[in-house]
């Protein structure tokens, strides 16, 4: 069900593609201070069209923590975009989601402990190299451990009016295949929150946790 895509936009129209770009919604891109902004859709309860009844029973998972269950297309979406450009939230309890740029950077790591799971900078040579945590011998990483840098704060096309001399009809598509895959991605993360308001609800349930208390006890 589709949401935040809304159209196909003419990739032979200039004109339709430069509409869609520049009409966009967007929001900040970090904080309103520095007044960057990005594409972005908006995912407040209020606004992403549910039913009344759904609406009500999204007012109850207000205090639950949902997030990771529904979040994976985001994984989706940066993995199909090479890792150049990723999905975060932003806004006031996360209301908006946003457009950045990001990168994968390799963390330097190149051997790990496979009994306690720490990690090392520096390789094995030897069967010799023990963990420095646990003294078990270590392990080099065959595929070399990465992570997702988020360029944060950064602008993407803010003020930019889609100029003939900088944006060939080429580089105009690749850039209108990206914002409707990511219009995609939050129609699906959208879709995955009303699966979860249709298909579960809250339970509550009080739960005991052991905590470590000190007191005075007369010396033997
Ligand atoms: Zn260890």
């Amino acid at each position: 069900m589709s949401h935040f895509f809304k159209k196909k936009v003419d990739r032979r129209s200039r004109s339709a593609m430069v509409e869609f770009l520049s009409n966009h919604f967007r929001y900040d891109s970090m904080s309103s201070w520095n007044g960057v902004t990005t594409y972005a859709n908006k995912i407040k309860i209020q606004n992403i069209g549910l039913t009344p009844s759904q609406l009500g029973k999204a007012f109850t998972l207000l205090d639950v923590d949902y997030w990771d269950d529904i979040r994976w297309p985001i994984d989706d979406f940066t993995e199909s975009q090479g890792d150049q450009y990723t999905i975060t939230s932003n806004g006031r309890s996360g209301g908006y989601l946003i457009l950045n740029r990001s990168c994968r950077e390799l963390t330097g790591h190149k051997s790990y402990c496979p009994s306690c799971g720490q990690l090392n900078f520096k390789s094995v040579d030897s069967s010799s190299d023990l963990c420095g945590v646990c003294h078990k011998p270590r392990r080099n990483f065959d595929v070399p451990p990465s992570r997702l840098s988020v360029y944060a704060g950064k602008d993407i096309d803010q003020h930019e009016d889609f100029h003939i001399e900088d944006w060939s009809m080429d580089a105009l598509c690749e850039r209108v295949d990206l914002i409707c895959a990511f219009d995609e991605a939050c129609d699906q993360i959208r879709s995955n929150f009303i699966a979860l308001l249709d298909d579960f609800e809250v339970v509550e349930e009080t739960i005991y946790k052991p905590v470590q208390v000190k007191f005075l006890q007369r010396a033997a």
